[in-house]
């Protein structure tokens, strides 16, 4: 047997308030447009003429939304959806319309048989809010505008089995509609209230609810026929098949004393489902063949196609099966809509059991068949969808997969960065290192290489100082011997070459003995200074001990030697010396040589060879002959006459005697006079 259509979507038809007076207090023009919208279920394109005739000039923005949302009601009511929908562009476009668009707009989708839940739900948050303030009235608040919201928004609350939710969507609904006074919507809310709190296992308070309806809806026969509708789904529900048809007939009545046949046909397909259940199939055929032409006139596919498949299945109970053939052929006409699978198949077992039962087996077997098929693809859908529910599942994985490879790609190339990031500033830092440890290196150098400068220079002050005479500031016997060196290693071999001057100051022990040490040493300096001034730039004077001084000349012919020798004891004696004890007069004895030594002209004067130190030996006995000669006075060797180095060794040893024999030939030269 079809099932009991939901009594929602007779609601869905006929949602109109059927009072056509205005509740009391009302606006007069919002319950007109009311009686328009519930006129537009019996006859659309009458309503709607009505309403463009009465169309209002210079209307007020939030007036112009009332009427426009009548207006795309009344298209919904004449399957013109598209225009609606475009009523609904309109009304969004301007504030006070917004709401009402949302509203529209849900409609829509419940005709379209898509959830409105949403758009339902914004729809009357908006309304709601509008209508909070007690002063506001039409157009600004819309109260039947908000009770259909609700309504929509409980249907599909209920729908998803959220009755708690449902029920207090309803009692919002309900409480909207007694604010207004409107019995008609009162009546719904509590027919709603009642399914709702059947659905909670709460039987007694709902039959409560159908009553109170009943009572609400005395002296309206459309809202009565509408509450009846309600009653029968709720008796239906509660199995209670003979009370649905008595609610139904009573309802069919009502509608027809009203003269709403739309609302009388839909009520009477519902009938015939009733009959159908308790076996009743002639009155069922009957109902049905009144029901089926209005339904054709409204359009009303849905229940016309279930109101053939009913017929189709009384005809074969009774045996008619060319006229249920018929009917069948009308049900495959109406096409259905492809999610409804399931309500298809139950069809399919409905004929196939009608089938059966009347001994037409192969018709059965039919239907059997495709009842077996389409529950093959009921059941091939659901495995697809389950297939795609888990093929999302696992796409959604696999993204998530992918993502945490990309995340971590990215942390490995985040991380590839850092090091080279980090092998760059390690490079740097190697580099800045290195320039730096050269830097340090060549600092260490240039002060290695200065502080090897500074010990060079120092150890040349140091020989320096260590080679000077600190009281004279004149060279010491150790640079003179440090000259020697050099010189023997430059020259090689070759014997000492130059002039030596060896000076003596006369009676110096009587400078210390008459004036003190300190004016001795006064003296030795001025003797000194003298000394220097006397010779040559390139003369080298040496303090060679106490009061004695050498003058070395690496080049000096004889004459120029002489008179050196007469410039130095000049240069002594020739003026006083001032000491702080006193000013006084000093002389000098000088004994000289030029080397080697011997006579040019004799042969072997050149093999006459010396070591420096013999040569000073040579200086010294000569300063010898001139202090034992009466001193102020130099004494040289002018002239040598030895076979070899050996004569000329023993010569020294006996000077006097050399000279006597006249191997030696001296030069003395006086000192000057006192
Ligand atoms: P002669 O004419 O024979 O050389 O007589 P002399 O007195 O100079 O005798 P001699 O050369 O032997 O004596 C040198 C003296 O010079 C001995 C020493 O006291 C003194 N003398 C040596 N060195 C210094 C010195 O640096 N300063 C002072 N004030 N006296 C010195
Ligand atoms: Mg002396
Ligand atoms: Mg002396």
């Amino acid at each position: 047997m079809k099932a009991w259509l939901p009594a929602g979507v007779l609601i869905v038809a006929g949602l109109a308030p059927g009072f056509a007076m205005a509740a009391e207090g009302e606006h007069a023009e919002h319950a007109e447009l009311a009686a328009l919208v519930r006129d537009a279920f019996e006859d659309p394109a009458a309503a709607q003429a009505e309403l463009q005739r009465r169309w209002p000039q210079d209307a007020t923005p939030a007036r112009l939304a009332a009427w426009r949302l009548v207006r795309g009601r009344l298209l919904l009511a004449a399957g013109k959806a598209d225009a609606a929908d475009a009523v609904a562009v309109e009304l969004a476009g301007q504030p006070e319309g917004v709401d009402r668009s949302w509203l529209l707009r849900a409609l829509l989708q419940e005709q379209a048989g898509r959830p409105a839940g949403t758009l339902a739900e914004r729809a009357v948050a908006g309304l709601e809010a509008r209508c909070r303030a007690a002063a506001v009235a039409w157009p600004d608040c819309d109260y039947r505008a908000a009770w259909e919201g609700l309504r929509l928004l409980q249907r599909e609350q209920a729908g998803q089995g959220a009755y708690v939710d449902a029920e207090a969507s309803a009692r919002r609904g309900l409480a909207q509609a007694q604010a207004a006074g409107d019995r008609h919507l009162t009546a719904l809310s509590r027919v709603q209230l009642a399914l709702l709190l059947q659905a909670q296992d709460q039987t007694d308070a709902g039959r409560a609810e159908i009553r109170a309806a009943l009572a609400e809806a005395q002296g309206d026969p459309v809202a009565g026929a509408r509450v009846r509708n309600f009653e029968a789904a709720f008796e239906r529900r509660a199995q209670n098949v003979a009370g649905a048809r008595a609610a139904l007939e009573a309802g069919i009545a009502q509608a027809e004393q009203a003269g709403a046949p739309h609302l009388a046909a839909l009520l009477r397909s519902n009938l015939v489902d009733a009959y159908m259940h308790q076996g009743r199939l002639a009155e069922a055929q009957a109902a049905g063949r009144l029901a089926l032409p209005v339904l054709q006139r409204f359009g009303d596919r849905v229940y016309e196609r279930g109101l053939h498949h009913n017929l189709a299945v009384a005809h074969i109970k009774l045996h008619q099966f060319d006229a249920a053939r018929q009917e069948l052929a009308r049900v495959a006409d109406i096409s259905q809509d492809p999610a409804e699978l399931v309500s298809r198949a139950r069809e399919l077992r409905e004929l196939g059991d009608a089938w059966a039962d009347a001994g037409q087996y192969k018709e059965a077997l039919a239907a059997f068949r495709d009842e077996r098929e389409l529950t093959a693809r009921i059941n091939e859908r659901n495995r697809a969808s389950a297939l795609e529910e888990l093929r999302r599942k696992y796409d959604t994985a696999a993204r998530q997969r992918d993502l945490d490879l990309l995340a971590r790609d990215g942390q490995i190339k985040d991380r590839q960065l850092e090091n080279r990031r980090l092998a760059q500033r390690v490079g740097l830092a190697v580099g800045a290192l290195l320039l730096l440890s050269l830097a340090l290196i060549g600092v260490v150098l240039l002060r290695m290489r200065r502080a090897q400068a500074l010990l060079s220079a120092n150890q040349r002050l140091l020989r320096a100082q260590s080679e000077r005479d600190p009281l004279t500031d004149l060279s010491n016997r150790r640079h003179f011997l440090a000259v020697m060196d050099q010189r023997a290693r430059t020259v090689g071999a070759d014997g000492f070459r130059g002039a030596l001057l060896m000076i003596d100051i006369d009676q110096f022990k009587t400078v210390n003995d008459r004036y003190g040490h300190a004016a001795g040493d006064a003296v030795i300096v001025e003797v000194g200074r003298r000394i220097r001034a006397a010779v040559r730039a390139s003369d080298l004077v040496v303090r060679w001990g106490g009061e004695e001084f050498l003058v070395y000349a690496p080049e000096l012919p004889g004459d120029d030697l002489a008179q050196m020798a007469v410039r130095v004891l000049g240069g002594i004696a020739g003026s006083l010396i001032t000491t702080d004890a006193g000013t006084l007069r000093v002389t000098a004895s000088i004994g000289f040589a030029s080397f080697p030594l011997g006579d040019s002209a004799s042969p072997g004067g050149a093999a006459l060879r010396l070591h420096w130190e013999q040569a000073v030996n040579w200086a010294d006995m000569a300063l010898y002959k001139a202090k034992a000669e009466g001193r102020n006075r130099a004494i040289g060797i002018a002239a040598v006459q030895a076979p070899d180095a050996d004569a000329l060794t023993a010569m020294l040893q006996d000077l006097d005697a050399a000279c006597l024999n006249g191997q030696v030939k001296l030069n003395v030269l006086q000192g000057p006079a006192a």
